[in-house]
């Protein structure tokens, strides 16, 4: 059998086993709505289901329709995603809000063509929300529809190639019942999360398409799909303080652009500052250091660059540039990466003892 007729076979089993076997989700129902379902993708980029429910309900809650979303404070959206890293995500939800908006004139755009103009939503949220909101023919093609159509088909080019990436969604398009388009995606993405598992440990023994999968025949699953390997990692190395005084504590915003752009951070400089150099930047800042509490050690993963980190809890004395101080609320309230995540902790923490003293 050829690929393509391959995988035009899986849609019949596929379905009769998502009927049954189905994921309950929130976005989902009857009659999905499109803001509903288009957050739920966003979320779920690059984030594992069970993570992002609560974050998804508290956003649902505050935020229940793209107008809510278009008009919401920006420091509160940040909070509202914080954990959820990427936040540029969260950035182009609302500006994609804006734009329906104002664009569209509030009502969410239909077709595959106007959604693909939203900021942040590429082939695979566009080709979603047109198939599962507005029951459009149009494939969702993203890692685990890769893997499940790589093994069934035996496919072996490179997935990480667009050239290869292009045809997989062109063979989905022409695997995909006409008149269940979205229930089609969302068995591929439920069966890719449930039963055909990534690294090698697939339960084929309970897959629909265990029949018709030839990796499964060949015994070649672990194999499948080939993937290019990354570029390994750039490290940074960065020194953080936590500057308490009389209660407050220092942060600053990041720049617009870039990495984490305009969420705030605890004051750092580069390199890792062993203690007899870690006083500098204080001088440099016009502080003076009154007491060193602690010294601190953490490490967070990027997708391009891994941050290497020590810290020091300390209280100081003096003004300080441009930090704005806050108190243990004003910390709570604005949005700090998860990237300074322990040193967060031990910030709120160390406020805790401030306000108990
Ligand atoms: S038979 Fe195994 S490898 Fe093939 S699609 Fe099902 S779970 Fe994946």
């Amino acid at each position: 059998m050829k690929r393509e007729e391959r995988l035009r076979a899986i849609a019949a089993p596929l379905l009769a086993w998502y009927d049954e076997n189905k994921r309950d989700l929130p976005w989902r129902g009857d009659r999905p709505d499109p803001y509903r379902v288009w957050v739920s993708e966003i979320m779920l980029q690059q984030t594992r289901v069970a993570a992002v429910m609560p974050y998804y309900r508290a956003w649902m809650e505050e935020l229940p329709t793209v107008e809510a979303l278009a008009a919401a404070d920006e420091e509160r959206l940040m909070k509202l995603w914080q954990g959820l890293g990427y936040y540029s995500r969260a950035r182009n939800l609302q500006r994609a809000a804006r734009m329906i908006m104002e664009k569209f004139g509030g009502r969410f755009p239909e077709t595959y063509r106007d959604l693909l103009s939203l900021p942040g939503v590429g082939d695979y949220t566009a080709g979603a929300v047109a198939s599962i909101a507005f029951g459009q023919a149009v494939p969702a093609v993203d890692g685990n529809v890769l893997r499940v159509a790589a093994r069934v088909a035996d496919i072996r080019e490179d997935i990480m190639d667009p050239r290869v990436r292009a045809s997989f969604r062109a063979m989905m398009e022409a695997a995909m019942p006409a008149d269940r388009p979205g229930t089609f995606n969302q068995a591929l993405m439920d069966l890719g999360a449930m039963v055909c598992l990534p690294n090698g440990a697939p339960e084929c023994g309970r897959c629909p398409l265990a029949e018709l999968c030839e990796a499964n025949r060949l015994g070649i699953q672990s194999q499948l799909p080939v993937r290019r390997k990354k570029a390994a990692r750039r490290v940074e190395e960065l020194t953080v303080y936590l500057l308490v005084r009389r209660g407050r504590i220092a942060l600053r915003r990041r720049e617009d652009a870039g990495l984490l752009a305009g969420l705030w951070e605890f004051p750092h400089v580069s390199g890792i500052l062993e203690d007899e150099e870690a006083g500098q930047p204080m001088a440099d800042w016009g502080l003076t250091a009154r007491t060193w509490r602690k010294r601190l050690a953490a490490k967070h993963i990027f997708t391009h660059v891994e941050w290497h980190m020590a810290g020091y809890l300390l209280e100081a004395e003096g003004e300080g540039p441009d930090f704005t101080w806050v108190d243990r609320a004003g910390l709570e309230a604005l949005a700090v990466p998860s990237a300074f995540g322990k040193f967060l902790e031990e910030a709120l923490r160390a406020l805790g003892e401030e306000g108990g003293r």
